[in-house]
């Protein structure tokens, strides 16, 4: 299965909140950056701006329980997709 990445913080994912389609945001919230499917990531502009003011705030995570230990903000930032950078 192919890996999706936030557009915002690069967080992989299972499945694509935006649908089998590529178009159907579910509107769900990143558990990184917190950005909303389909709002904050809708294009490379929303996905900038709302990145520039998660790393302000020190990158931190939506659903903090679900941070890894060992998490590298470095190492998960290129992950997203070269479109949305
Ligand atoms: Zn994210």
């Amino acid at each position: 299965m192919e890996m999706w990445y936030c557009r915002v913080c690069g967080l992989d994912y299972d499945v694509s909140p935006w649908g089998e389609d590529g178009h159907t945001p579910d509107y769900t919230c990143c558990a990184c950056c917190g950005a909303q499917f389909g709002i904050d990531d809708y294009n490379v502009v929303t996905a900038q701006l709302f990145r520039a003011t998660w790393l302000t705030e020190g990158a931190p995570w939506f659903y903090a329980n679900l941070k890894p230990s060992g998490w590298q903000l470095a190492a998960q930032l290129p992950q997203i997709p070269l479109a949305y950078q």
